[in-house]
Formats: structure tokens, C-alpha cells, sequence
């Protein structure tokens, strides 16, 4: 599996549709400052559901769509779309291609996410996106300051982060939804219980 190509339009600088296509290995993306390089990792970040407004930079989720320039008008909706080679199936779906694709409409803040084009929800990018090491926390994507945040870190959040390299946390997700759940399930039997009990 590998990101094939990026399809952005009217996320923050990239007003026009673009289409950012890799090849298998090594790309470099270059730019004078404040050309647009980082806007292209928090895309793939969004798409993959990135919920932290501070971690996209900006003060406000509608921030990610083009806001406008001198001789542009803003845009009403930011859409992004990763499209990723499956052909090995790394990914738990049955085709040679995913797209996961992220909207956002300025008017009422409404976001879309869909996979191959069927509107789906966020719960489904996670779960599909959670085995194959792009979760949203993972090390897929090291921005400026990782490194030296990491050597400050404490212990345990330096353990949080080898846990997540290492593909433990995704069993720690699933463990904690299955505590809440007996934990529901046992409030639900006690209920059922007092009701026995008033009716005897
Ligand atoms: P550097 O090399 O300095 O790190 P960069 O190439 O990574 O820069 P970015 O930080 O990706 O640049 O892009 C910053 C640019 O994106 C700024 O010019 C900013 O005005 C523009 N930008 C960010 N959000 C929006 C938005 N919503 N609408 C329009 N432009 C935006």
C-alpha cells in the first residue's frame, strides 16, 4: 500500500483543484516559505481525521478552506482525497485503489467523509485506517517540532508513543470499548434486576 496521489480543492492555499500524484519511493515536495508544503501533510492529516483545529494550525475547523485572496473569492467548501495503491490488499478492502476523501462546507460546518466514493462515517477511516500504521497519532507523519516534543516528553507519553509504532494501542482502543461496553451492560442487568426485584 502507498499514497498514490492527493486530490485538493479549496483546502487553505490550494483554491484550484490540484492532483499531487507520487511514485513508489522517495518524493521530496520544494517551495519558497509559505508556498503551501505543510498545507499538503495537514491535508493528508485531515483526511485522515485529524479533529484538532490547534494541530492544523488554525483557530477554527472552517480555517482549512480557502479563505480568499486579492483577486480571489473564498471558497464554501474545502475537499481533500487520498487515493491509495491496495493492490497488495494492506488495507482490510477489496479493491486495488481506496479514496478517502474529507469535506467541509463553510455555510453550515456540515463534513462529509466518504471511502470510494460512498458517504461513510469518520468511525469507518479510523477502523479501516487503523491497522496499516496511519492513524491519526501515528508516526506516518512527523511535523516540525516532533522531535524535539518527543525528547521533552514525559515517560509515559513517550511509551504512548512506541506503543502506537509498535501497533499496540489499536488492541488498547478495542480493549477500553469493550471495558465501557460490559460496563453498560452490567448498569443494564443491575436496571433489570431492581425491576425483578419490584415486581416479586
Ligand atoms: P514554510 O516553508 O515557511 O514552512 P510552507 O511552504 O510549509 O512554508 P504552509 O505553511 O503550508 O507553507 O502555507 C502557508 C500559506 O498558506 C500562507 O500563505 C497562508 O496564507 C496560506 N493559507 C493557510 N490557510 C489558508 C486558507 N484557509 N486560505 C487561503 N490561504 C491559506
Amino acid at each position: 500500500m502507498y499514497l498514490k496521489r492527493i486530490e485538493l480543492h479549496g483546502f487553505k492555499s490550494f483554491a484550484d483543484k490540484v492532483n499531487v500524484e507520487f511514485q513508489p519511493g522517495i518524493t521530496g515536495i520544494v517551495g519558497p516559505n509559505g508556498c503551501g508544503k505543510s498545507n499538503i501533510s495537514d491535508a493528508v492529516r485531515w483526511v485522515l481525521g485529524e479533529q484538532s483545529v490547534k494541530s492544523l494550525r488554525g483557530a477554527n475547523m472552517s480555517d482549512v478552506i480557502f479563505a480568499g485572496s486579492e483577486d480571489r473569492r473564498a471558497q464554501n467548501l474545502a475537499e481533500v482525497t487520498l487515493v491509495f495503491d491496495n493492490s497488495d490488499r494492506f488495507m482490510k478492502y477489496d479493491y486495488n485503489e481506496v479514496e478517502i476523501t474529507r469535506r467541509l462546507y463553510r455555510q453550515n460546518n456540515e463534513a462529509e467523509y466518504l471511502i470510494n466514493k460512498q458517504q461513510c462515517r469518520l468511525k469507518d477511516i479510523v477502523d479501516l485506517i487503523m491497522d496499516t500504521g496511519l492513524g491519526r497519532d501515528s508516526l506516518s507523519i512527523i511535523s516540525q517540532g516532533n522531535i524535539s516534543s518527543f525528547a521533552d516528553s514525559k515517560p509515559e507519553e513517550r511509551r504512548g508513543i512506541f506503543e502506537e509504532a509498535a501497533g499496540v494501542s489499536k488492541y488498547k482502543k478495542r480493549k477500553l470499548e469493550s471495558i465501557r461496553k460490559l460496563e453498560r451492560t452490567k448498569e443494564n442487568l443491575e436496571r433489570i434486576g431492581d425491576i425483578v426485584a419490584e415486581l416479586e
